[in-house]
């Protein structure tokens, strides 16, 4: 029995990232559930970070803002474990590879530990030659999970129309936040040139007393 199943999309995502910034390392969460005992990867995100050749290490905010947009957008999904790349040396587990994962263990027992080189694949051209291996941490030892690539047709389909259709809710979110910015925006100019209108009236109103008392030769009081 397989361990773990991951869609392509995701798969074709996590290789992206890893080589839009083939240099240095990087790193993102896996999210999904669990399903039958077995870990079913759907998606996978990421945010700021700090790479270099050697390590990677996400800003601490970058998990807790993904739950809480996962949450926000009502997916039943969770994060699930956690990528990072290893530029041309190997899909393996580091020292600080295994201290991440046992912690992250320790919240959720089933964490795995995606680890991708995407260096054959730059090369080649073809997705088969990035290695990707999956682990976990189990009485002190390193183990590697077995994992298949979903097949079924209906299965990837809907998995990508779930991802364009989050894109979409992304893109109309950022359109209204501009909206509101400009109705704020013009909410403020138009106080503005209320409140500069009122002092006109008002000064008009002073110049018109003022003519009014030197026509009758009284005393501006
Ligand atoms: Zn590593």
């Amino acid at each position: 029995m397989v361990d773990v199943r991951i869609y392509p999309l995701t798969l074709a995502k996590i290789i992206r990232h890893s080589t839009m910034f083939s240099g240095i390392e990087v790193a993102g969460v896996l999210i999904g559930r669990l399903v039958n005992g077995v870990v079913e990867i759907s998606d996978s995100d990421t945010g700021p970070q700090i790479g270099t050749t050697g390590h990677v290490k996400l800003a601490r905010y970058v998990a807790p803002l993904i739950a809480e947009k996962l949450h926000r957008q009502g997916r039943s999904d969770y994060i699930v474990g956690w990528y990072h790349s290893h530029p041309g040396f190997g899909c393996f587990l580091s020292p600080i590879d295994v201290d991440t994962q046992s912690g992250l263990q320790k919240m959720f027992s089933k964490c795995v530990a995606l680890v991708v080189d995407p260096y054959e694949f730059i090369i080649s051209g073809r997705p088969r030659d990035a290695k990707i291996e999956m682990f976990r941490v189990q009485d002190g030892r390193i183990v590697t999970l077995e994992y298949e690539v979903v097949f079924e047709t209906d299965k990837i389909i809907r998995n990508f129309i779930d991802n364009l259709e989050r894109g979409e809710d992304q893109y109309v979110t950022s359109l209204d936040k501009i909206r509101l910015e400009f109705y704020e925006w013009n909410r403020k100019l138009e106080e503005k040139v209320g409140f500069v209108t009122e002092e006109i009236k008002q000064i008009r109103e002073a110049l018109a007393n003022i003519l009014e008392a030197l026509k009758q030769g009284r005393r501006i009081s």
